[in-house]
This record gives C-alpha cells, sequence and structure tokens, in this order.
C-alpha cells in the first residue's frame, strides 16, 4: 500500500508507456510544454473536467470523478464514469485510436481505481476518440489488469530513483512537445550507453 504523499497521476502511465524520459521529464523534473496536439487535447479535456453529473436514460454519469487507489499508487481523475448501476469509466481522446495500449491500460487504471473505492467489479468501459467520434469498449480482462498493474510499479520504480532516462531509441520524438527540453538528438549523438549516463549522473563532485 502508499500513502497519500505518494500517489501518482494516472496520466504517467500513459506517459510512460510513450516513453519513460517523457513520463520522468514531466512527473519528476515536473517540466512541460505545450505544441497544438496538447493543446486540444487539453481544451477537449476541460470540458469534461468541468465536474457535474446527469441523469439520462436511468444511468447517472458523474464528470471530472475524482479517483484514486492506495493499492497502486494512484490519483487523477475520470473524464466521466457511468453508473449501469455498475462503474463504467469513459475517457475521452483527443485524435484518433493509437497503436500502443496505453489509453487502453490508463483506462484500466482508472477502473482498478473504482473497484477499491466502490468495492465493485468493474469489468469494462470505453475509449471515446473524438475524430471517430465513437467509443470503443474495453474489456479489463486479466492480461490488461496485470499489464496495468505493472506500469504503475514502474513508473513509481522511475520515479523513486530520481534519475531521468535517456531517450529510447524508437521514442516518438517527433510528435513529442517536450522534444525542444528533451534534446533527444543532441543526446543521442554523444552515443553513451545508459549506465555511462547514468553514472555521469550520480557521480559525487571531488573533494576539494
Ligand atoms: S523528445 Fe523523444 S525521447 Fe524526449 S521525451 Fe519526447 S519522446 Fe521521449
Amino acid at each position: 500500500m502508499y500513502s497519500e504523499d505518494d500517489l501518482v497521476p494516472l496520466s504517467a502511465l500513459q506517459h510512460f508507456l510513450v516513453c519513460p524520459r517523457q513520463c520522468a521529464l514531466i512527473h519528476l523534473e515536473q517540466v512541460w510544454l505545450e505544441n497544438r496536439q496538447t493543446a486540444e487535447g487539453r481544451v477537449a479535456h476541460e470540458r469534461v473536467d468541468g465536474g457535474g453529473s446527469e441523469t439520462r436514460d436511468g444511468i447517472r454519469r458523474v464528470f471530472g470523478m475524482a479517483l484514486r487507489s492506495l493499492r497502486l499508487g494512484l490519483v487523477g481523475r475520470a473524464d466521466a464514469v457511468e453508473f449501469h448501476p455498475v462503474p463504467f469509466p469513459v475517457e475521452h481522446k483527443h485524435g484518433r485510436p493509437k497503436v500502443g495500449d496505453e489509453d487502453r491500460v490508463q483506462l484500466c487504471a482508472q477502473a482498478l481505481c473504482l473497484e477499491e473505492m466502490t468495492g465493485e467489479t468493474v469489468a469494462a468501459g470505453a475509449l471515446f476518440y473524438g475524430e471517430r467520434r465513437r467509443r470503443t469498449e474495453v474489456n479489463f480482462d486479466e492480461p490488461l489488469r496485470r499489464r496495468t498493474e505493472a506500469v504503475a510499479a514502474s513508473v513509481h520504480a522511475l520515479i523513486t530513483a530520481l534519475v531521468t532516462p535517456p531517450p529510447p531509441e524508437q521514442a516518438p520524438c517527433g510528435a513529442c512537445s517536450l522534444a525542444p527540453l528533451c534534446r533527444p538528438d543532441d543526446f543521442r549523438s554523444q552515443r553513451r550507453s545508459v549506465a555511462e549516463w547514468i553514472a555521469a549522473r550520480l557521480r559525487l563532485p571531488e573533494d576539494p
């Protein structure tokens, strides 16, 4: 179990899966740069993060619902949670479905928070992509649950280590708003191994 002081944002899981260095820059070094894509996503989220609730067709919907899991050490908000009456999280995403499973992991993390908070089994949720304007249902099966737990543990290990890793070779730097701060090409041109880089970062100043 984690303490309240050790909780990390749910969004860190998605950042970690996209690029561990991006996750460390945002959640460890607390840096952020916006580009057009992130700005559009932020504006879209501001609409659903406004809070409130409604009941339509017998289903209650809570918007911007606060979530927390002490078991996984996570805190954040769900864009919307529908109560059928079993909780059913719905996450709004700007753009189109991604190749990776970062959106599914983030949604599953919301479900695991809801299970811990309500004691109910949350079997499914949905991702709503703005570009397609329709839902994709996600079943929270065992492999997805185990992967989500593993990613949460990796994020905590990254943050506890207090070391920002170097740029991965396959990172999607072209679409990353942090590239001007991260300078992945400069870093890679130095061609240092990860071990060398970490050793350099941790080297103590010499005695006078
Ligand atoms: S620029 Fe590339 S390496 Fe740097 S944080 Fe973004 S995705 Fe990761």
